[in-house]
């Protein structure tokens, strides 16, 4: 270590920017925000090289007179906030005034902008930290350009991730604002290739599919509610439907793409009797509170919130995602783990009968911890009970419980056999079997093919998964634009709708890491697996389960799913011995 001595201004905005300005995901945050903050109809944003290369955003708003201009680049300088109390209720997404300052401090700028009622523009370019400011004739509104990002911090261009990571991110934050902000049109090329266009004044219906698909839209089911001055509105996806991060989870807060806990919490909780740990649903949710009653200044990038009852935000919301999921056929869903419910009435709705059942007997025995044994919910087998010979011996199906659990003895032992995951393990058994042999299932051509479109990060993902779903006997073709064409599909396996499949394979495939090879086509087979397995929640006649239970025993790895849950619990003499304390 060297003396100490003050930093120089030049250093000094360096260290700052690299708070603001993470990667080009961060730029086209900071100018759409800019953008919006304008009023802007029309936003559009362009891109080339993942946004090292240049990131243009162009708006239609107010624009910048040539005084504003020149103090837009300063530290601190902005014009949404002069007092304290204005930032108890900010009504615009920026306020620290440091974003411009940040990024043209990393990277080369040149600002177009002319406000409507005046008819000279200008030109701002920043040259060594000084704005250098021409007359110009532009288009009413500002246009900003951002060159060679870090270019003067290799650190930072080193810390970033590929080219394919920075452009999801981009897109990721797109997408994000484009859903927040229902009012202006949006638009999002890449390498003069366009990604994304949106309408201007959507219906939060119209967004969503435009952002997010359209072949997904019809499966969620709409929320909205309003209690002491909250208002809350959006979609919510169906627990069938689910991915491996909080990335599809969309919150927007007084029109701001912003997370808060008390909402993750409420989602997590409504969903947690529908769906496994770790997984999450499709959410896009608007909440509106008093803008007094939110922190937007909790975060340096602002992208967290707080609220100033949280329990209110957190009670309000669960409850009105578990409506909108009660109001859904059951059948069509699936439960899964343990439920913990928010509060109140509506928690019975959507417990999950099953799995606690089970797991609470056996826990209350010393296997695992609380819940109650529902024996009616037993379905006997009619008649005989259907038995399945196994190598080595007889196992006897006693019956179904709730809909989910086989019972089964085999030899002196009691077996409770998950229906779903045992089958993903026989399915999963059976396809490494035709993989490994070369010999695949067949090909059953559909009478009419099936067109799929999905967005463009998705389909990138289900791309560079074509070569193993065809090794799986899909017949997929791409025709571009996010479009794919198929022609026919496993002839022995149901994995339902075609597009909520694909959605999966991508979503499976990111979350694994995008492995290639026998990787992939792990991942491949599970998604599979677990599509076409049966469904927890489904009466399985006694020669099904007799089926699929000699099936199981007759797999590689009998015990765990190739996912890694368990598919049965082994109940033998000893255990009830101790139980029964003999
Ligand atoms: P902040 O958004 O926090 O005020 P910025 O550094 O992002 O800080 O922007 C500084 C100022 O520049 C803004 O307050 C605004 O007055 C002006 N400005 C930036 N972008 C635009 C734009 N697209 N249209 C009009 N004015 C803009
Ligand atoms: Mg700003």
């Amino acid at each position: 270590m060297g003396r100490i001595k003050k930093l120089d201004e030049k250093l000094i905005s360096l260290i700052a920017a690299g708070e603001v300005v993470e990667g080009p995901w961060s730029v086209v945050k900071e100018l759409v925000e800019n953008s919006l903050d304008a009023g802007a109809s029309r936003i559009e944003v362009a891109v080339a090289d993942a946004g090292f290369g240049e990131i243009k955003v162009t708006d239609d708003g107010v624009g910048m007179d040539v005084e504003d201009l020149r103090l837009a680049f300063e530290r601190y300088a902005t014009s949404k906030i002069s007092r304290p109390e204005d930032l108890d209720a900010l009504a615009t997404l920026g306020f620290r005034g440091e974003a411009l300052a940040a990024i043209a401090a990393a990277s080369k700028v040149i600002v177009y902008t002319r406000p409507a009622n005046v008819t000279t523009g200008w030109r701002a370019e920043v040259v060594d930290g000084r704005v250098n400011v021409t007359e110009e004739g532009v288009p009413a509104g500002t246009t900003v350009i951002v060159r060679d990002l870090f270019y003067n911090v290799p650190a930072r261009r080193k810390f970033a991730g590929t080219a394919q990571s920075e452009w999801r991110r981009v897109v990721d934050v797109f997408r994000r604002l484009a859903l927040a902000q229902l009012g202006p049109a949006f638009k999002l090329t890449r390498g003069g290739r366009l990604q994304y266009a949106t309408g201007g004044g959507s219906s939060i219906r119209q967004r969503v599919g435009e952002i997010l698909g359209w072949d997904i839209v019809e499966q969620l089911l709409p929320v909205s509610a309003a209690r002491e001055e909250i208002k809350l509105d959006g979609f919510v996806g169906p627990p069938h439907l689910s991915f491996a991060g909080m990335g599809s989870v969309y919150t927007v807060i007084n029109g701001r793409p912003a997370r808060a806990k008390a909402l993750a919490r409420a989602i997590s909780a409504a969903y947690a009797g529908w769906m496994e740990r770790g997984r999450y649903p499709l959410v896009v949710i608007y909440l509106n509170v008093p803008p007094g009653e939110v922190d937007v200044n909790v975060h340096p990038r602002k992208e967290e919130v707080r609220f100033a009852r949280e329990s209110l935000v957190y009670e309000f919301v669960g409850e009105n995602i578990i409506k909108a999921l009660a109001s859904k056929p059951a059948a069509a869903t699936r439960p899964a783990a343990r439920g913990q419910g928010i509060s109140g009435g509506e928690t019975t709705v959507w417990a999950a009968r099953a799995r606690d059942a089970v797991e609470g007997y056996l826990r209350r025995h010393g296997l695992a911890a609380v819940g109650e044994m529902s024996y009616d919910a037993v379905t006997p087998t009619v008649g005989a009970t259907a038995t399945a010979t196994t190598p080595g011996e007889t196992v006897e199906v006693l019956g179904q419980l709730n809909d989910t659990y086989i019972i089964v003895r085999r030899g002196r032992d009691l077996v409770v056999i998950d229906q779903h995951t045992a089958h993903e393990r026989v399915i999963y058994d059976r396809l490494a079997k035709g993989a490994a042999g070369g010999a695949p299932g067949a090909c059953q051509t559909l009478l009419l093919p099936e067109v799929v479109t999905l967005p463009a990060d998705i389909a990138a993902d289900v791309r560079a998964c074509l070569p193993g779903l065809r090794d799986l006997a899909f017949d997929v073709e791409e025709f571009g634009g996010g479009a794919f064409l198929v022609r026919g599909r496993p002839a022995d396996l149901d994995v339902g709708d075609i597009a909520s499949f694909f959605r999966q394979v991508a979503d499976d495939y990111a979350g694994a890491g995008r492995p290639d090879g026998d990787g992939r086509r792990s991942v491949l087979m599970k998604s599979i697996a677990c599509r076409a397995a049966v469904m927890a929640g489904r009466r399985l006649e006694p020669e099904e389960m007799a089926a699929l239970v000699a099936d199981l025993f007759a797999t590689s790895m009998p015990t765990v799913c190739p996912h890694g849950r368990p598919t049965m619990v082994n109940v033998s003499p000893k255990d009830l011995e101790k139980w029964f304390k003999r």
